[in-house]
């Protein structure tokens, strides 16, 4: 199975959750990261982030799809536990309906944009907010946004880019919220909406992933290898360069399986990204997010040690009214502790190492 965003994390979690359950206390859930795509229309966020899940579901295409901003809520389940089919999505504003289907997910999501947003290219701040249940996901959220346009069309209001920009800047300003600016590598960088927007709410960049997209069509004799090195727009976490589908592919219905097929061949057909290969490609995007990732749930385990840390100090003090045969309890927890507190620390050393290898590249 090819590599998706926080894939690598799952098993990571699931072993901090066991032994947070084994501690036998109900400990505050670690937070939900963030992540959200920006940048101008038609420059691949929707099909970026669709790659980055491994799953078909979002309105995608040449024209203005995303109206409304997408919230993405993954949240992670145990197998089995309710239902037999493994993944479902439930929107916000249809409680209590699953769809096993991510056509019709997609459908669902240009019916309800149509509702708010109408039929001629409207735009609507009124998030659609989708719940994907699934036992291969790890908890957080996603956020589609509408791209940046400067010319009014159809229902669009004259202010329609100002109205887009202040839609992004409210997702993206939290402190959060990593941003993934895409920018088509057809165009120059240095005039990136993508990158200018992510500065705004990010100004030392450090939560902004360059993402290129459309390597495919570049112009013949170009390539973007002085982008993806940072030597265009430097930015400190750095680029990866994707091929998504074209239109044509979406027209044909090509699956996610084979656009990532393809992308692999085409980097290995391209010798000039031979250097590079570790900044292209989606798998290599979604490496990339989970190590930012890891680096945002460690910041949540000095405070659940300390709420662990103190909980088991209360039970110790009122096991010790018992006695001999309770010690061994106490013990137990002490055990549990320790347990925890190494694994803290194994887990900052890994990420520690490898941000750093991230920041050196
Ligand atoms: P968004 O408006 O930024 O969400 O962009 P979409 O994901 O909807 O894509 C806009 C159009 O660009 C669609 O027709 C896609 O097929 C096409 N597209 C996106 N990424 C690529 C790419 O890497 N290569 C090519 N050839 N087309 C792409
Ligand atoms: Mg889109």
């Amino acid at each position: 199975t090819p590599a998706t965003i926080g894939s690598s994390l799952i098993p990571v979690i699931n072993k901090l959750q066991d032994i947070l359950a084994s501690s036998g206390t109900e400990l505050s859930d670690i937070s939900v990261p963030q992540v959200a795509v920006v940048g101008s229309q038609s420059s691949g966020k929707s099909s970026v982030l669709e790659a980055l899940v491994g799953r078909d579901f979002l309105p995608r295409g040449c024209d203005i799809c995303t109206r409304r901003p997408l919230v993405l809520m993954l949240e992670s389940r145990p197998p089995n536990s309710e239902d037999d089919r493994s993944e479902w999505g439930e929107f916000r504003h249809l409680p209590g309906r699953r769809f096993y289907d991510f056509s019709q997910i997609r459908r669902e999501i240009q019916i309800e944009t149509e509702r708010e947003a109408g039929c001629n290219k409207g735009v609507s701040e009124k998030q659609i907010r989708l719940k994907i249940s699934s036992p291969n996901v790890l908890n957080m959220t996603l956020i589609d946004l509408p791209g940046i346009t400067k010319v009014p069309v159809g229902d669009q209001p004259s202010d329609i880019e100002a109205r887009i920009r202040r839609m992004i800047m409210a997702h993206i300003n939290n402190e959060n919220c990593i941003i993934l600016a895409v920018s088509p590598a057809n165009s120059d960088l240095a005039t990136s909406d993508a990158l200018q927007i992510a500065k705004l709410a990010d100004p030392t960049g450090s939560r902004t992933v360059g993402v290129i997209s459309k390597l495919d069509i570049m112009d013949r004799g170009t390539n973007a290898c002085n982008f993806l090195l940072g030597r265009v727009v430097p930015l400190k976490l750095g680029y990866v360069g994707v091929v998504n589908r074209s239109q044509e592919d979406i027209n044909k219905n090509r699956s996610i399986q084979e656009a990532l097929a393809y992308e692999e061949q085409f980097f290995h057909d391209h010798p000039v990204y031979n250097g590079v290969s570790d900044r292209c490609g989606i798998p290599q995007l979604a490496k990339k997010l989970n190590l930012i990732l890891e680096q945002h749930i460690r910041r949540d385990l000095p405070r659940l040690n300390s709420e662990l840390n103190s909980r088991l100090h209360a039970a110790m003090k009122e096991l010790q009214m018992y006695g001999e045969v309770v010690e061994s309890k106490a013990e137990q927890g002490a055990i549990l502790l320790d347990i925890l507190r190494r694994y803290c620390d194994d887990f900052s050393a890994m990420v520690d190492g490898k941000i750093q290898d991230m920041s050196t590249k």
